[in-house]
């Protein structure tokens, strides 16, 4: 598994989703993961609204 910076992440995601930057923090954040998918690079896209992030901390926060 690699890990990678939030920056690093975030850059990343956008190029592959084609989107901007400034696009990308209208509707998501990015959190730390802790999933047990082997592609998890640490880091997960999170829908910027209360129960997502809720939800995300919950299930792949750090504990
Ligand atoms: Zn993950």
């Amino acid at each position: 598994m690699d890990t990678v910076t939030k920056d690093e992440f975030e850059k990343q995601y956008c190029k592959n989703s084609g989107m901007s930057k400034e696009e990308y923090d209208q509707h998501s954040i990015t959190l730390p993961c802790q999933c047990e998918a082997d592609d998890c690079q640490g880091w997960a896209s999170v829908t910027n609204k209360p129960l997502f992030i809720k939800i995300h901390n919950e299930l792949y926060g750090s504990r």
